[in-house]
């Protein structure tokens, strides 16, 4: 078995099955018909488009799906489960857009692997780059799928360079293109060797597979076009040459990526991701709280939220909440230990995520991700488990890099304002601010184009037209120390203080100087731009 390199060999066969992935890439390349095609093969979809047709209908039911349809950005995360093979796959869906990076960090918090999709003609592009860079910093092990290989595309070597070059990692083939463009015909498989041929007539067929006994098999020749058998010969001998060989601990690792050459559209190639995924990619990963390190096969359930999403379903005014599960076999109706609250909760009716419909989990293993539907007592951050107090690491916060006043459209909707800005703070969409002095709400993001898309949010879930203005503070800053301090520091400063959804003290200014000023006159204080989870 391959995994047995993932020193994890008495892991319960159910949890040794899972995968639990994301999918990164630059807007284009071929995400959304990617997942299709694994949904197809998943069995959890009858037909390809399935996927954006469903979207689409949803889409038009607001007005903030319809931004997302129009700047071609993805901004709701979700989580889709479905068995191949012998393997249980969890994608979990990362918000394409730089400006959405605190959800994009996150999300990548609850996967143990990644798929890196690139455009066979565009290579490694900004946004690929960025969603790279935090995967290298979790050293989580990458796939790369190079689509569009159906189109005329660049040079393969070109772009095997590209990547070792541009993301400092090294590549290895796992699959070799025959042909390019309209002469593309199909792959050979170099793990398996077999040749994958490609069919143009039918989209949803699984391609041709044939066997093939090393590269002086002579059914090659009765496939591939002599021309392009001496340029696979050619290319695969200087490959061999020039490129290091698949090494299983190394990917594992985050050092070396496997490339497939496929067309996502077409169906082809994505069959051989799946089981390169399947086979090679990492089982669920150990954990880490503060306390200790979390195994997966431990018999008590653990999990922690990394995502909260409010009005998934327009109907319903719910939150789901989405739980990475850490250990354990969790049950339907399982009583669980909300460690912030210290209450526990009866999670009765968790949701799975399969292809674009929610259904009831009856269970779930570690590796999996479940929505636990609440009504705002689950955040970001927060751990659930059988009673142990657990908080775990690696989560990360953001400051607020752009400040913002918010004002209600019509002034006697100010308490409904409230609340939706509330109620996207806990969501983690971004920080709310209430002044202590005066009225209204300063909204902190990370990305201007969060303001639209707050906005959007709001008209759209709470009919509630709304402004960002100009603020007067530029930044912000938790403050913590003893007690007394705090108090007077407020009363010296009221001017410039708010409150955050959780009430605790910020600090707002537009000078640093400021800040220096506050380190120097309140030694014992404490100024933070980033507010621990928890
Ligand atoms: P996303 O933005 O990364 O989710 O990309 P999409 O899956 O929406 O694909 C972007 C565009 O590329 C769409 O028009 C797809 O039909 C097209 N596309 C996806 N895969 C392929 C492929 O293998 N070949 C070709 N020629 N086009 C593709």
């Amino acid at each position: 078995m391959p995994n047995d390199l993932s020193n994890r060999p008495t892991l319960p066969a159910e949890i040794a099955r899972r995968r639990t992935f994301a999918i990164i890439s630059h807007p284009d390349a071929g995400k959304t018909t990617l997942t299709e095609k694994f949904l197809l093969y998943g069995g959890a979809i009858q037909l390809a488009g399935q996927v954006r047709a469903k979207g689409e209908a949803r889409r038009t039911r607001s007005d903030f799906m319809k931004m997302e349809q129009e700047r071609g950005i993805s901004v709701s995360a979700s989580a889709m489960s479905f068995d191949y093979q012998e393997w249980r796959f969890n994608l979990v869906d990362t918000p394409g857009h730089s400006d959405f990076s605190e959800d994009t960090y996150r999300t990548l918090t609850a996967v143990d692997a990644a798929i890196m999709v690139i455009d066979g003609a565009k290579g490694v592009e900004s946004q690929t780059r960025k969603l790279f860079e935090v995967c290298r910093l979790r050293d989580l092990p990458i796939l790369t799928f190079c689509n569009k290989m159906d189109r005329e595309s660049r040079d393969t070597f070109d772009i095997i360079d590209e990547i070792q070059q541009n993301l400092a990692i090294d590549v290895t083939p796992a699959s070799w293109p025959i042909g390019m463009g309209r002469d593309f015909i199909g792959c050979y498989d170099i793990l398996n060797d077999r040749l994958e041929l490609m069919d143009r007539a039918d989209r949803n067929r699984v391609a041709e597979s044939i066997r093939i006994d090393g590269m002086d098999d002579p059914k090659l020749a009765e496939h591939v076009p002599p021309h392009l058998l001496e340029q696979l010969r050619d290319e695969l001998e200087m490959a061999r040459e020039l490129l290091p060989p698949f090494d299983h601990k190394s990917f594992l690792e985050g050092h070396l990526t496997p490339i497939w050459f496929g067309s996502a559209i077409n169906s082809f190639g994505v069959k051989e991701l799946m089981q390169g995924i399947g086979k090679y990619g990492p089982p669920p990963q150990p954990q880490k709280a503060a306390e200790r390190q979390i195994l997966p096969e431990e018999e008590k359930v653990t999990g922690f939220v990394f995502k909260v999403q409010a009005n998934m379903d327009p109907k319903h005014r719910d939150r789901v909440a989405f739980v990475r599960l850490a250990s354990g076999h969790f049950q339907r109706g399982q009583k669980l230990f909300h460690v912030r609250s210290k209450k526990a909760m009866t999670v009765a009716n968790p949701v799975l995520f399969l292809a674009s419909d929610r259904e009831l989990a009856e269970e779930g293993w570690a590796g999996d991700i479940i929505g636990i539907p609440n009504h705002g007592q689950l955040r970001i951050g927060d751990a659930l488990t059988e009673g142990e107090s657990l908080r775990f690491t690696g989560i990360p916060s953001f400051a607020p890099e752009l400040l913002r006043t918010a004002r209600a459209g019509d002034p006697m909707k100010a308490k409904h304002l409230e609340k939706a800005l509330m109620q996207f703070a806990e969501e983690g969409a971004a920080k709310v601010f209430k002044p202590a002095i005066g009225s209204g709400f300063i909204v902190g993001v990370v990305g201007a184009l969060q303001f639209d898309v707050l906005a959007s949010r709001i008209e759209s879930e709470y009919s509630l037209p709304v402004r960002f203005e100009a603020s007067q503070f530029t930044s912000a800053r938790w403050v913590t120390g003893p007690k007394t301090d705090v108090e007077r520091f407020v009363a010296a400063n009221k001017g410039h203080i708010a409150y955050d959804n959780d009430g605790d003290i910020v600090y707002l200014t537009r000078l640093q100087w400021d800040i220096d000023r506050i380190e120097r006159d309140f030694p014992t204080l404490r100024l933070a731009a980033t507010k621990e989870m928890h």
